[in-house]
């Protein structure tokens, strides 16, 4: 009988770590490294500095005149102006990233109103004492 109820509740277990996994499992996002678009744009960026430098160079010992040093300039101060902002809206989505995931993290965090066990996200009923969760307003 005792053998039974331990491999009752064994069973149970693994059936909750089962169904459970899928839930709190951290889901795919663009703070995985390795995201091209981020990487391009500092590349980009690093080399119109370098191009910048260059031109800054060939004007100062005298390879080019004043008029097409400052169009160019200005085409790179302009090119640089855009990639920084670029850069600007793509670490603002970060920010947002990382402030959804600890959001969601909290809401992970939830137990259960009566008995205290730790709650998975969108779960409708405690998987300890069977009661149902209150609904949760979410975004
Ligand atoms: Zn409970």
């Amino acid at each position: 009988m005792i053998l039974l109820a331990t491999g009752a509740a064994i069973l149970v277990v693994a059936v909750v770590v089962f169904v459970a996994y899928p839930l709190v499992r951290p889901a795919r996002s663009i703070l995985t490294p390795g995201s091209g678009q981020f990487e391009e744009l500092f590349r980009r960026r690093d080399r119109v500095y370098v191009e910048l430098r260059e031109l800054d160079f060939d004007y100062h010992v005298g390879k080019i005149i004043d008029d097409d040093y400052l169009v160019a300039r200005e085409q790179l101060e302009i090119e640089a102006a855009r990639i920084l902002q670029a850069i600007d809206v793509q670490m603002k989505a970060i920010d947002e990233e990382i402030e959804r995931e600890v959001k969601r993290l909290r809401e992970t965090r939830k137990v259960c109103s009566s008995c205290g066990a730790p709650l998975a996200l969108n779960t409708r009923f405690c998987p300890a004492c069977g009661e149902p969760v209150k609904a949760v307003a979410r975004r």
